[in-house]
């Protein structure tokens, strides 16, 4: 697996994604066995792989037999479609992204329907608590204040918060804000971390980052602090931007889920665990993100 390196935000608990390795084949056979022939040896290896390949399945099988979601036979995801490449509407108007594709190969995984509700990120949490929604899955950070009002899966992705600033800004490093007007998108980390380092009257708060851009395009605010990826497509999608080189703070983005449907999480984990484990987690990440 690639670079997948969960950071921890320092006293969030969030399970890593390199934890869930365990090779079933290889513990099973103990060198023990002076007498065990090597065939012996072979078979025995052959059987535990196969076991450790039923036990996912028959994991994977079990959990969603348990589950309960808001509409039977339907995991209803939360997200907020202004957020490429996480999720975002492609020209067909369908809600596409890393997010939606992770979701359905969830909902696969569980024997589900995937339906998607777009939204006001601010309202995703509201909505799962309300049971509007099974889960948030909006390219969003585990919090210690998110973690008072929803559940958490394992992290499946590493964000990093940076600034966009017009090309020719006097802004050179997060070092330069103080004083300075901050776009952020309303209710994210980005709100949350610039109202506190800098000032809730420094802070421009938009619905969206699409929004927030938009304000920095006509000179309204002097930058925009946003999730890197999102930043990247908004950079490039309009002329006389730039993403400067220090960037604000790395988090964890996990699949957020009510408190009161831990067999959900449950299932979520066992099922985006093997989807860590198998490789196609990243192989979606690496679909929507090029290497810079
Ligand atoms: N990662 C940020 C947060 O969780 C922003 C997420 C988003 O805007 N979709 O607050």
């Amino acid at each position: 697996m690639k670079k997948l390196v969960a950071v921890l935000l320092a006293g969030v608990m969030c399970a890593s994604l390199a934890a869930c390795g365990s090779d079933a084949a290889d513990e099973s056979v103990t060198s023990d066995a002076e007498a065990v022939v090597e065939e012996t040896t072979e078979e025995t290896e052959e059987a535990a792989a196969d076991e450790a390949a039923a036990a996912d399945t028959e994991a994977a099988g079990e959990a969603s037999g348990e589950v309960t979601t808001v509409t039977e036979g339907v995991l209803t995801m939360g997200t907020n479609a202004a957020f490429p490449p996480y999720e975002y509407y492609d020209d067909s108007d369908n809600v596409v992204g890393i997010d939606a594709e992770i979701a359905q190969a969830i909902a696969d995984k569980l024997g589900l329907t995937l339906e998607i509700q777009d939204m006001d990120f601010n309202s995703i949490i509201t909505a799962i608590q309300s049971g509007k929604v099974d889960v948030g899955i909006a390219g969003m950070t585990v919090s210690e204040d998110r973690l008072q009002n929803v559940d958490f899966t394992d992290s499946y992705a590493t964000g990093v918060q940076v600034i966009i600033v017009p090309e020719d800004s006097e802004i050179e490093s997060v070092d330069d804000l103080e004083g300075k007007l901050i776009g952020v998108q309303e209710g994210t980390t980005g709100h949350i971390y610039c109202s506190d380092d800098y000032g809730e009257e420094n802070v421009r708060a938009y619905t969206n980052g699409a929004t927030a851009v938009q304000a920095l395009l006509s000179n309204q605010i002097d930058c925009v602090v946003i999730d890197q990826q999102p930043a990247l497509s908004f950079v490039e999608a309009n002329e006389g931007l730039k993403i400067l080189d220090t960037e604000y703070t790395i988090e964890d983005y996990a699949i957020a889920v009510s408190k009161d449907n831990p067999a959900l999480r449950d299932a979520i984990n066992t099922a985006l665990n093997e989807l860590i484990e198998d490789g196609t987690v990243q192989s979606i990440l690496d679909k929507y993100i090029t290497a810079e």
